[in-house]
């Protein structure tokens, strides 16, 4: 029998994440995280979904290499070792395709050699990509590895929506252009919710909405990305949990002329220290509703301006798009705050959405409709899946040859 399981992994600068599926069904057989790589102490927590009896423990581990051996050993001690035939592929998360990489890509020398080159675009992701990618194949030489890019899905985006409106020559010089991220979740997601509405993608166009800590909008029609939030980096689009999202550029020169702040400092001011936590110091959406509930205004207007500025990019792309068949909510806010959701289309109802208010409030991990039957626009929340769809992705492209 041929093999059918695939391994993804999601390396990040100081983690690495995890997940063992069998493709006969898309079950989980193992998932896992290491976390604070290189520090003075590492966390592994494994969970063996046989027993369903996490293994957490903390100890040094020094680099990428260490973690992913420690990994290895978790999993053979469940009869699910790196070594066994069932094996079919690995299958990585890689933030940054520029635009080399259109699609799922099979990994050789010359690609691993490109996504380096893509590094100067994602500084803070495709290094630890690139570890992950060449960790994983040293310990597995034979094994087909497979990079899934979470820029992919969004190279179907015409120059009009691409394009930044800045000198053509600079521009192409130093690669500038919105390129999207959360890719796998849009392609996943938007594909999901055509399943929902009982439509092929090619049929329905949806706005995805992946609100989780990291935030991003996309407009697909038929099945394809014709627009998203997200740009050169994942920093522009909506208010994220530390991320400022749009604002005037002109903001950074004043900054840097007026405030005297250093490239890094706007850096790590716009990233890090802005969105969310920059307007009220809390970036869990849980937290702020408490607050609110509080009579707390700094987070009521935090709340505000979030909600108003995923309000401008419904109405945009609902204008992108011309017709739409449904708006998907996703990811931690997405799926979880229901007053996120009754809030984002509230007063949007003559454009066509519309929220049940009795739908919104059920509890549930399964996709499902929160707008009311007759909708002319349907809402739903559709829990996303970017694992699944990476090893789906995997196992397409090489699980029938091995
Ligand atoms: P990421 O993958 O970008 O780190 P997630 O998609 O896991 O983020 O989303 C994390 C965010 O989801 C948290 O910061 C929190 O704001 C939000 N979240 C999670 N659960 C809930 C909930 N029950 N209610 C409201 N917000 C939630």
């Amino acid at each position: 029998m041929s093999p059918t399981r695939v391994l993804v992994l999601n390396s990040g600068s100081s983690s690495v994440k995890y997940q063992l599926l069998d493709m006969r069904d898309s079950s989980r057989l193992a998932v896992g995280l290491v976390e604070r790589i290189g520090e003075r102490s590492a966390r592994l927590k494994h969970t063996p979904l046989a027993t369903g009896e996490a293994r957490e423990w903390s100890a040094p581990i020094a680099d990428h290499d260490a973690a992913l051996k420690a990994v290895a050993e978790e999993l053979a001690k469940d009869g699910l070792g790196l070594d066994s035939p069932e094996l079919a592929a690995i299958g990585h998360r890689v933030v940054h395709g520029g635009l080399a990489f259109t699609r799922p890509t099979v990994i050789d020398d010359a690609v691993l050699a490109e996504i380096e080159r893509l590094i100067p675009l994602a500084p803070l992701h495709n290094p630890a990509n690139v570890t992950g990618i060449r960790t994983a194949r040293a310990m597995r030489p034979d094994l087909p590895q497979v990079a899934v890019f979470d820029t992919a899905f969004h190279t179907t985006m015409p120059e009009s929506a691409a394009r930044y409106a800045i000198d053509v020559q600079t521009a192409d010089e130093y690669r500038i252009r919105r390129y999207g991220f959360h890719g796998t979740s849009h392609a996943y997601v938007s594909r999901a919710t055509a399943k929902l509405l009982g439509k092929a993608p090619e049929d329905v166009n949806v706005i995805v909405l992946h609100l989780g800590n990291g935030a991003s909008a996309a407009a697909v029609r038929g099945g394809k990305c014709v627009d998203t939030s997200m740009g050169l980096t994942p920093l522009e689009g909506l208010v994220m949990g530390t991320r400022s999202g749009d604002m005037d550029p002109a903001v950074i020169f004043h900054l840097k002329r007026v405030g005297g702040m250093s490239t890094d400092e706007i850096d790590t001011l716009l990233n890090k220290k802005s969105g969310l936590i920059g307007l009220c110091g809390e970036n869990d959406m849980r937290e702020i509703r408490r607050r609110i509930d509080e009579g707390d205004e700094q987070a009521r207007l935090a709340f505000d301006i979030y909600l108003h500025r995923l309000k401008k990019y419904i109405g945009a792309y609902i204008a992108v798009l011309g017709t739409v068949d449904a708006i998907a909510f996703t990811a931690g806010v997405g799926e979880n705050a229901a007053e996120v959701r009754e809030a984002a289309i509230a007063g949007l109802e003559g454009l066509g959405p519309a929220v049940d208010a009795g739908l919104n409030a059920v509890r549930s991990d399964e996709p499902r409709l929160i707008s009311p039957a007759g909708a002319r626009v349907a809402v739903a929340v559709v829990p996303t899946d970017e694992e699944l769809e990476i090893a789906t992705q995997t196992y397409a492209l090489v699980g029938k040859n091995s």
